[in-house]
């Protein structure tokens, strides 16, 4: 990894150069859950001494915590730097209408037990927040976890300020409902929420090394959604509509979208839209394992609806791609395991430019793959929603 100090020249009062080392050294702290200091010292390119004092501000402002040096093996390192235990555990859930998922962090963001997670039947907000419950009194008991703050990504769109779930697509309701607000009330602990591609952008950037700058993550199960990182943030736009990949327009096909317009690359691409069309060439209803089967054994029409759903999403990442230049795609959901012929077909659709013969976008630069984060990673990302809300509070202090 290599992060750099800050660089003086760009006219930053001291003031800035010394908040920014601090929140390198702590966002270096919670990736490596805790550093000696000669390592912060060749992370940062800052000296020992200076690592030294920016460590002692953080001890002081209740940030970290300095072990003693004498059972940390060899090296000349002066005791381990840790995130302080004061942090209190987080319980980080996924929720959507079908199904809750959950898992517990210690003080670090590292894993306290297996993930828990079940399908569901919800007719209501108020089933669901059940659900949600039951769920987080299960796992506070295996991970033995008393207090702790939440941390919940929202399948849909989310008002991220006031925790409202505004519309959440295949629940059998449609209005918005205060989801954060009612939580509060019955849990009485604190919490932050996102959307559920916010928490696979977040796994990516916390968990995997050299993914802090620019990529974006598409999800492509029954919806469509997408989550960006741009300069090593996450871009939600100033209503919570960023993302909406899915609702991009890909061409007039009659077909309706949930959203109401037509056309829309969900209308094209998604599980359901997939299904539909075999459906409708063959006279009979097919669910999806069932398309993919056919698919996997070369049954022309299942190969055609499989191969023209990829190529609309290779078309969509194409205009991505030229509009904002984000050379980085990790592709998620259950889509994926149409396997390695789906993904050539999106990323030589992606890649090929109309106005040029061969490639225009180089395949070098251009990174097109499936996500490797596994399911209990997945649901620690939106875990780091509370340790950016830490360094972003470091900023205004
Ligand atoms: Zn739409």
């Amino acid at each position: 990894m290599s992060e750099q100090n800050v660089n003086r020249s760009l006219g930053m009062t001291h003031q800035d150069i010394r908040e920014m080392n601090r929140k390198l050294v702590l966002k270096l702290l919670y990736r490596h859950k805790g550093l000696p200091k000669s390592r912060l010292s060749r992370f940062t390119g800052l000296s020992i001494p200076a690592v030294t004092k920016i460590v002692n501000d953080l001890e002081a402002s209740g940030h970290v915590e300095v072990l003693s040096g004498t059972h940390q093996g060899r090296g000349n390192h002066q005791g381990m730097v840790k995130i302080t235990q004061q942090i209190p555990n987080t319980i980080c859930l996924n929720v959507s209408p079908l199904f809750v998922s959950a898992i517990a962090l210690d003080n670090h963001m590292s894993p306290l037990c297996d993930l828990h997670q079940r399908d569901i039947q919800t007719d209501s907000p108020e089933d669901l927040v059940e659900q949600i419950i039951q769920l987080i009194v299960e796992i506070s008991a295996s991970a033995g976890v008393e207090n702790y703050r939440l941390a919940l990504a929202v399948h849909g769109q989310v008002d991220i300020k006031s925790g409202a779930s505004l519309r959440m697509p295949h629940a059998s309701w449609q209005h918005d409902f205060e989801l954060k607000y009612i939580l509060q009330t019955r849990l009485k602990v604190e919490i932050l929420l996102d959307n559920d591609c916010v928490m696979l952008a977040l796994a990516e950037k916390w968990l995997h090394d050299n993914n802090d700058r620019d990529f974006c993550v598409l999800n492509i199960g029954e919806g469509i959604g997408s989550s960006f990182l741009i300069n090593g943030d996450i871009y939600r736009g100033p209503h919570f509509g960023s993302g909406q990949i899915g609702h991009t327009f890909v061409g007039a096909n009659g077909l309706i979208c949930g959203c109401g317009r037509e056309g829309c690359l969900e209308t094209e691409a998604s599980i359901p839209a997939m299904c539909l069309r075999y459906s409708g060439m063959k006279g009979v209803k097919v669910t999806f394992s069932q398309l993919v089967q056919l698919y996997e054994q070369g049954e022309p029409d299942a190969v055609e609806v499989v191969l023209r759903a990829a190529k609309f999403i290779g078309l969509t990442l194409y205009n991505f791609l030229v509009t904002l230049d984000i050379n980085k795609i990790f592709l998620y959901g259950e889509t994926c395991c149409l396997g390695e012929r789906w993904l050539s077909t999106i990323v030589r659709e992606t890649l090929s430019n109309p106005f040029e013969s061969g490639l225009h976008w180089e395949q070098e630069v251009t990174s097109i793959s499936f996500g490797a984060l596994t399911e209990a990673q997945k649901l620690e990302g939106i875990g780091y929603l509370w340790v950016e809300n830490e360094l972003n509070k470091m900023s205004t202090r």
